[in-house]
């Protein structure tokens, strides 16, 4: 993705001042819903690498394959617990709109889940969540 391209994630920056260096590694999330925003950005350029090393080494999946055929349109953030900068836990709960455009036709919706986050070694990773 271009870095001057407005971020997925919805703040209004530019990818390279936003989730773009979080997912090339030169910055690290200051908190859950920071993680949270890079790793919806990272489905929505399908940065798969970035998905599993956010992920927390007890519930990541081996692999992760993203379905080409959808296309995620907005994130909200709905509500969040802790996650702070100097929390170890947090929560965030949002709302993500997509769009399948498959062979067989087009379909829409909204995912809507409450994530866990903690932190790994100092850096927020992704646990688990309940859509
Ligand atoms: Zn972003």
């Amino acid at each position: 993705m271009e870095l001057d391209a407005r971020c997925p994630c919805g703040t209004g920056l530019g990818y390279g001042d936003c989730c773009g260096p979080l997912h090339s590694a030169t910055a690290s999330a200051p908190t859950a819903e920071r993680l949270m925003r890079s790793r919806y950005s990272a489905f929505s350029v399908g940065d798969v690498f970035y998905l599993l090393r956010s992920w927390h080494p007890a519930t990541r999946s081996r692999s992760l394959e993203l379905d080409d055929d959808t296309r995620w349109l907005w994130l909200e953030i709905v509500r969040t617990e802790a996650g702070g900068e100097r929390d170890e836990e947090g929560v965030v709960e949002f709302r993500a709109k997509y769009r399948v455009d498959a062979p067989g036709g087009r379909s829409s919706g909204v995912q809507h889940e409450v994530s866990r986050f903690s932190r790994v070694d100092g850096a927020w990773v992704y646990v688990d969540g309940v859509a």
